[in-house]
């Protein structure tokens, strides 16, 4: 099958499955992934229930989504959302409130541990 996506047009998340790729890796404590801007995730190679590494990969996707968009954009120091810069040293990594979290958590199905 081949068909030609037209701009603008939305991908649905089980067509974002493909061609992302994901690596096992080292994370530091506490990290259970990342999305890094080359397109990429990181899951942590602690992961050993495979719903949970799904739900972070879900979760991941959402941030590559919004990186891909030109929404979300990162230095080692400071985060930029929408033209907003956000200072990493201020923000707390990973909070619910922050806005690029605040859609992935509500794009994504949480693991049901936490
Ligand atoms: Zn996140």
């Amino acid at each position: 099958m081949f068909f030609r996506l037209s701009k603008g047009f939305k991908i649905n998340a089980p067509f974002m499955e493909d061609n992302t790729p994901i690596h096992n890796v080292d994370l530091e404590e506490g990290v259970l992934g990342k999305a890094n801007k080359n397109g990429t995730i990181l899951v942590s190679d602690k992961i050993t229930d495979p719903e949970e590494r799904e739900s972070v990969i879900e979760h991941e996707k959402v941030h590559i989504d919004q990186i891909k968009r030109g929404d979300l954009d990162y230095d080692e120091d400071f985060v930029y959302w929408k033209g907003k810069k956000y200072s990493r040293e201020e923000m707390q990594e990973g909070n619910k409130n922050l806005p690029w979290e605040s859609e992935a958590y509500s794009k994504t199905d949480p693991f049901k541990k936490y």
